[in-house]
Parts: C-alpha cells; structure tokens; sequence
C-alpha cells in the first residue's frame, strides 16, 4: 500500500467496523468500546445484543460512550456486514467451518488494505458461545489469537483490544505495507463486491445445484461450505459476480429446458 500514515489512520477510524454479536453483558460493549477508542477506531456496530447498553456500559467505556451511541443495531450479522468488502470473525477455538485462518497481525493487515475499497468488519460472538457456525459462514477468514488451547478464550473485549491494537500497529506503518496484505486486495482490479453480492451469488449457486440434482440426495452443507471458501478466498468483484451469475443464469435455464424434454421423455414411455 501507498497510503501515508494519516491516509491508513482515517480509513481505521472511519472503514474498520468492530461488530459485536449477541453480546450478554452490557458492560463488555462499554469495555470494547474504550478498546476500540484507544487505538482510533470509532465504528462500534451490534448485532442483537441481549441487553441494552445500560449504566455498565458507560462506566466501563469510561469515557468511550459516543461509540457505543453512535453504535448502530442490527437484528442479523448478514445485515450489519451487506456492504462490506472483507469480514473477518474472531474465533477463540478452530471449528469445523473450514475458513482460512489467520494470526491477528495478518488480520488487521488484510482488513486495513481493503479498507481502501470499502467498510470491512471484524466480528466477535457471544461471551458463551462465540459465533455460530451460520455466522462464520458470512466470514471471508477467521482470526484466532493464539491463546493457550487449554485456556483459548479471551474476555470479549480483551479479544477487540487484541485486533484493534494490530489494526492501530498496520495503520501505523508495520503490517499495512506488507505485499502480502496488498496482494490480498482482489486481483480483478476493480475492488472487491460488497457482501450482500457474494450472498446473492451463494443463493443463486444453491438453487442452481439442487437445478441441476448435483447433491444426489446428499446433505448440500458440506459442498457449499467448500464453495463458499473457495469464492470467497478468490476475493470477486462486482463484474466477476455479474459474469458468474450470468453462467448460473444460463445453467439454471438449461435444467429447466432438460426437465421439461426429460418429462416429455418420461410421458412418452408411459
Ligand atoms: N466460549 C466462547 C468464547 C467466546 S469469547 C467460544 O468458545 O467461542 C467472546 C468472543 O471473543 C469470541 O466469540 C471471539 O470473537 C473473541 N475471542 C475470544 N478469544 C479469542 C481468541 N483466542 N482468538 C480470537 N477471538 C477470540
């Protein structure tokens, strides 16, 4: 990247969004704000928090409250991350969703180069939970700090403070200027598609597998968690999705063309 300091410190401040999802304790959103704020992040989004910000909440932001204020509310994580051009979500252990995975250093990197595209997200789940395995899904790459596997959670805002100093360090001049970072950035050369093109896409590459019976009576979870990956990791741009739907389009027209002669066929040798 070519920005100056400033420019990469803006674009942390105003693109890097810090969503928090299902969080339980009203005082964790107050906490990740005061994380976000001393690193110089503002953008504090929630999805379906279980309580309220509450008097918790802005004792614990000491100071840091204007975020959690400004903190718009989503009901899904599908809806916080539609026009952003990279999420990220933070795991506390490795699951079975199979997400490239990065360290926290590489993550902040990655988000703060394609914060020159557009918004990107960095997703925290529930203190108990986590994320689940749908909203993982909706993620680009995970990141896990790598805590001790014996003791691998970090208190929710202990984990923001974690990513939103890394995003601070790229936005200072380490990580940002890494190539790797850079080359992350869509090799299509027009940036990448907000999310809500990919998920259109992911909707239409569904329908069109059932289409064409590609499952054969197999659950379709495990295809599509292998194709999502694979897509997502190809970092597509508006066009690119245009041109692919564009084949999904014809594919589905041609299963339906093969249903109906198949029927015909099917009626013939009654
Ligand atoms: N018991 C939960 C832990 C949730 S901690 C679980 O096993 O998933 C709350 C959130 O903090 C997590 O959802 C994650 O976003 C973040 N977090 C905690 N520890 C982390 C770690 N080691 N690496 C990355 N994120 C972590």
């Amino acid at each position: 990247m070519s920005e100056s300091v400033s420019t990469r410190e803006s674009l942390a401040r105003e693109r890097v969004r810090i969503v928090l999802v299902g969080t339980q304790h009203p005082g964790n959103i107050g906490a990740a704000a005061r994380a976000m704020k001393t690193m110089g992040l503002a953008r504090l989004v929630l999805v379906a928090p279980e309580k309220a910000p509450d008097r918790d909440t802005v004792a614990m932001a000491a100071g840091a409250d204007d975020l959690v204020e400004a903190a718009p509310v989503f009901d899904t994580l599908a809806d916080a991350v539609a026009d952003c051009a990279l999420v990220l979500g933070c795991t506390a252990r490795s699951r079975r969703v199979q997400l490239e995975q990065l360290e926290p250093a590489e993550g902040a990197a990655r988000a703060l180069a394609f914060a020159a595209q557009g918004p990107v997200a960095l997703v925290f789940g529930r203190e108990r939970t986590g994320l689940d395995n749908n909203e993982l899904q909706l993620c680009h790459a995970s990141i896990h700090i790598p805590s001790d596997p014996d003791f691998s959670s970090l208190n929710l805002a202990a984990a923001v403070q974690v990513l939103s100093y890394e995003v601070r360090v790229a936005a200072l001049g380490g990580e940002g200027g890494r190539p790797a970072a850079a080359a992350a950035v869509v090799a299509s050369g027009e940036g990448p598609a907000p999310h809500q093109e990919l998920e259109g896409f992911f909707a239409q590459l569904a329908q069109t597998l059932d289409a064409i019976d590609f499952h054969k009576g197999r659950t379709p979870d495990s295809a599509m968690r292998k194709l999502r990956r694979l897509y997502l990791r190809a970092g597509l741009g508006s066009a690119e999705i245009r041109l692919l739907r564009g084949v999904l389009a014809d594919t589905q027209r041609m299963a339906m063309l093969a249903g109906r002669t198949g029927g015909e066929q099917d009626s013939r040798s009654d």
